[in-house]
């Protein structure tokens, strides 16, 4: 299903780098090792004699890296590099999303460049890219920057050091992404953004944040770029 099919080919048209989300509309990152373990093995690679980290509770490890910024900088580093080695071990048994490869064939097909922009780290998902033999269709990869979970989405940092690695102005790119926070940040960089709704209730989201255009399926996104 495509919500406003026009405005899909008409936001297509004029883009020539598409900045794409990782978790999502590539793979499934906690297909595996699911993101409630992978929460729970950091708190415990965290826990010492001050107790539990902030954000212990979370069953999202990425929420628990906000957390414990929020108020434990002096955790920040050591938070981001051993969540960094959990994710590398995640993505080992991600699930690769359908369409995923066809959305990035597609690009590449029509002269398009593909970089994706995650919160998630960047050896993680240059992980994934070679395992899967992806690396030659994506030019180029902005995890969150280590040590600095401020610069993960809503923030635009991200996105705008992938556009500006394109040399791209905001109009010839576009973002892909699955949730509001994707939404959120490209609209901070001035970017459009077609939301990919992979899950129930995830549509009526990600259009109330702005996104132009909703898909339920990357490979229904495939099909339309041309
Ligand atoms: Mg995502």
């Amino acid at each position: 299903m495509i919500m406003a099919p026009e405005t899909l080919d008409g936001t297509l048209a004029p883009v020539r780098h598409v900045l794409l989300d990782f978790d999502g509309p590539v793979c499934s990152v906690f297909a595996g090792f699911s993101a409630g373990d992978v929460a729970r093995s950091l708190a415990a690679l965290l826990s010492g004699p001050d107790g539990a980290p902030p954000g212990h509770e979370e069953s999202d490890p990425l929420a628990m890296l906000r957390r414990i910024a929020e108020t434990r900088e002096d955790l920040v580093s050591a938070a981001d590099s051993h969540l960094t080695q959990l994710e590398v071990e995640a993505v080992e048994r991600a699930r690769p999303t359908p369409g995923g490869v066809a959305f990035m064939e597609a690009c590449a097909a029509t002269g398009r460049s593909v970089w994706v922009v995650s919160n998630n780290a960047t050896a993680a998902i240059d992980r994934y890219l070679s395992d899967h033999g992806l690396r030659d269709l994506v030019a180029g990869t902005f995890g969150r920057t280590a040590g600095r979970p401020e610069s993960m989405k809503p923030s635009p940092e991200l996105l705008i050091a992938a556009m500006r690695a394109a040399d791209a102005k905001p109009g010839e790119c576009l973002f892909i992404g699955d949730a509001v926070r994707d939404v959120e940040a490209a609209h901070a960089a001035d970017m459009k953004t077609i939301g990919y709704a992979n899950k129930p209730g995830k549509a009526d989201a990600l259009s109330a944040a702005g996104a132009v255009a909703v898909v339920t399926s990357m490979e229904t996104l495939a099909a339309s770029v041309t």
